[in-house]
């Protein structure tokens, strides 16, 4: 008898979540990626108990058709791209429709969506991947998903989530990254009715790095720019005496997507050459835009990290920028602002 047989899909998903969905934040970043990808100009996050008890994401994007509601939780189903050639051009934040199955395998989701602007929409209720409701409904248009008892069917899975303010402090991290990324979007982030962050939504970079991170740091920001061949590079760096003590408040957002990069900080450090104390780290938000070629994304389900093809050109192109705009400042230091 035969031994070797493929999974059911079942299976297949929950398999797939323990990549995708390692806690609360990763539902969170999924969700608000697809709020972003379906064009939405406001987000609104809303988490309870760290998201260990619910997870809220409303958006006011191009919603779901309902036709397209059911089919959106299989593996691999996705509007976003369609022929393998696809992969090497990628300009959204999803592609790998992984996040929706995954999320639905170990939790419980309502989806309430609206394509259109007539008010009819779609709602949909699935538990541990098992669809229990599919119905008609009014709904403005966009989307409104709730995720509730994150890995109630996955106990070894729950046990490993840490204190509240943790899960908490891991979302926040991801929505700060998000709201940089992306200053044309109102987003608003709310834990147990509080609420964490807001933004106007008006494309201003240095005003969400007011609401992040302080009015006091914004003022210490120097604007960058920068352009090559290759790549186009704006943002903001701190100047050499506002630092942190971690690299934690470097973000780098390569066409649009927040991405975790060693290298690049290293190039930024390179940068700031002598002027850092020992062990102290700049406040830094730099955005690269490049054609798509230039850089994988598929590196992991995640998304995090990305390979670029051209590594050295890239990071001597991010030194040499940021090295220009500190000695400028040397040359010519702005006048001392009031924090
Ligand atoms: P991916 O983002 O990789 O395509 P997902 O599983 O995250 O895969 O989502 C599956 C599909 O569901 C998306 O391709 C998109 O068409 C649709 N979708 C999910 N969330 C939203 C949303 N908030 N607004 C509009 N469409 C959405
Ligand atoms: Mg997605």
């Amino acid at each position: 008898m035969a031994k070797i047989h493929i999974l059911d899909e079942h299976i297949a998903n929950q398999i797939a979540a323990g990549e995708v969905v390692e806690r609360p934040a990763s539902v969170v970043k999924e969700l608000v990626e697809n709020a972003i990808d379906a064009g939405s100009s406001k987000i609104d996050v809303s988490v309870e108990e760290g998201g260990l008890h619910s997870i809220r994401v409303t958006d006011n994007g191009s919603g779901i058709d309902p036709e397209d509601c059911e089919t959106a939780f299989y593996r691999h189903a996705t509007s976003k791209i369609s022929q393998g050639r696809d992969l090497f051009q990628i300009t959204s934040l999803g592609f790998r429709g992984e996040a929706l199955p995954s999320i639905a395998a170990v939790s419980k989701v309502s989806l309430k969506t609206s394509n259109n602007l007539n008010g009819k929409g779609r709602q949909l209720v699935i538990e541990g991947g098992q669809l229990k409701v599919t119905e008609d409904i009014a709904a403005p248009q966009g989307t409104d998903f709730v995720v509730k008892e994150l890995f109630y069917n996955t106990p070894a899975r729950l046990k490993y989530m840490k204190t509240i303010q943790t899960e908490l402090g891991h979302i926040s991290d991801y929505m700060y990254r998000l709201a940089l990324s992306r200053p044309d979007i109102a987003f608003t982030v709310r834990h147990n009715g509080n609420t964490l962050l807001q933004t106007m939504g008006n494309g201003d970079l240095l005003n969400v790095i007011a609401a992040v991170y302080g009015t006091g740091t914004a003022k210490a920001m120097l604007p960058l720019q920068g352009e090559d061949m290759d790549y186009r590079l704006s943002g903001f760096v701190s100047r050499p005496d506002w630092t942190r003590a971690n690299r934690n408040a470097m973000s780098f957002i390569i066409n649009g997507r927040y991405v975790r990069s060693y290298a690049l900080s290293q190039a930024v450090l390179r940068g700031y050459h002598t002027m850092l104390p020992i062990n102290r780290y700049p406040l830094i938000v730099l955005k690269l835009d490049m054609h798509p070629s230039l850089v994988d994304v598929n590196v992991h389900p995640s998304k995090l990290e990305v390979r670029f093809s051209k590594e050295p050109e890239l990071l001597s192109f991010v030194e040499a920028s940021v090295e220009r705009i500190l000695k400028q400042e040397v040359l010519i230091p702005r006048p001392a602002r009031q924090n």
